[in-house]
């Protein structure tokens, strides 16, 4: 499909389900809690105990928020497709298109596209538009439900009713929904700057622009005794090369190498349209293939000092936690990345 703009309307869901099916937990509003528990019959709080929980784990601010819980698939997903469409909530009713407008790279960067999602068909350059009207809805029933949790850090029928009845009024808001606009626009612009210009997410974003993404797909076949994925971001700390792992591939990756240093390593160069990468393949004597790219920017190229045949990769979770692999059987490794 040719790049350009993509707007939420213009986007074609494929029904796939693997959204739904993924998702580990899905942000809820007061808005959605009171809205499906009528749609079902229930009680709010009814609804609550069974189907929710409240975390602070699932978002990056750390604050607590009210989750559906769909560990192991979401438990409205019937037959491929929601069981609550007309009341589903409102995080779902706007996937993926979470941001005002961003390039399709940012929105891969910052991990909330799937990797089965039809939208990887268009190119990374492309803009992705999302509906404003429906953000902003989205950002003023988040806040009203951020201050009810502030103030009660629970659910409770009887106390939230009266803040989901101002969140109601508060989507009427003319005032408040200019400044709601303001703040998105302010966020998309900066998500994208720090996409081209943060040494952390540059990489990731060359890589998804670049076309190598999709090379790299294509030249790796994931099977049973392989693991293969792509760093969230890239960057150099000192002269240690960190990628920062998405939280799952972080797991994955930890259990897979342990703390072994004893593991075959094979780095690969390679040019794509004009940028350079690299191509590790790490295998443990016991334990899943692990197979990853990164991208070098000219200035890290200057920058790695590691000794002859060795590889030092500073694996960082997203969440903060690291895991520093050292490799011995790397032979040649930089000189053939850099070639
Ligand atoms: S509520 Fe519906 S749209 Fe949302 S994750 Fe569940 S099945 Fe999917
Ligand atoms: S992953 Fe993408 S294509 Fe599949 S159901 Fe979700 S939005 Fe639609």
């Amino acid at each position: 499909m040719a790049s350009g703009v993509l707007t939420y309307d213009d986007f074609r869901c494929s029904l796939c389900g693997t959204c739904c099916r993924k998702q580990k937990v899905v942000l809820l509003t007061l808005y959605d809690i009171f809205r499906i528990s009528e749609r079902l019959g229930m009680r709010p709080g009814e609804f609550f105990k069974k189907y929710c929980t409240i975390s602070a784990k699932f978002n990056s601010d750390g604050l607590k928020r009210f989750y559906l819980k769909a560990d192991g698939g979401c438990p409205f997903l019937k037959d491929n497709m929601c069981s609550i469409q007309d009341v589903k909530p409102v995080v779902c009713a706007r996937n993926p298109f979470y941001y005002m407008e961003a390039s399709l790279a940012a929105c891969k960067v910052f991990g909330i596209i799937e990797d089965e999602c039809r939208i990887n068909e268009y190119p990374y350059d492309t803009m992705v538009k999302g509906d404003n009207e429906s953000l902003i809805d989205m950002d003023i029933l988040v806040m009203a439900t951020d201050e009810y949790i502030a103030k009660y850090g629970r659910f409770d029928e009887k106390t939230a009713r009266p803040y989901y009845e101002k969140a109601l009024e508060d989507l009427k808001d003319t005032g408040l929904r200019a400044l709601t606009y303001t703040a998105l626009v302010g966020q998309s612009v900066r998500r994208e700057e720090q996409c081209r210009t943060d040494p952390y997410y540059k990489g990731a974003t060359n890589m998804y622009i670049g076309g190598f993404y999709n090379d790299f797909k294509k030249a790796v076949k994931i099977s049973n005794g392989t693991y293969a994925f792509e760093p969230s971001a890239l960057g150099m700390i000192d002269s240690v090369m960190a990628l920062v792992l998405f939280e799952k591939d972080y797991r994955e990756i930890k259990k897979a190498l342990g703390q072994q240093s004893g593991a075959t390593i094979h780095a690969r160069g390679s040019v794509f349209e004009g940028r350079e990468y690299v191509i590790v393949s790490v295998e443990p004597a016991n334990g899943k293939k692990v197979i990853f790219y990164y991208h070098i920017e000219p200035d890290e190229k200057a920058s790695l000092r590691h000794e002859p045949g060795e590889i030092l990769i500073d694996f960082k979770s997203e969440k903060g936690g690291s895991f520093f692999f050292k490799g011995k059987d790397a032979d040649q490794w930089l000189s053939q990345a850099t070639k």
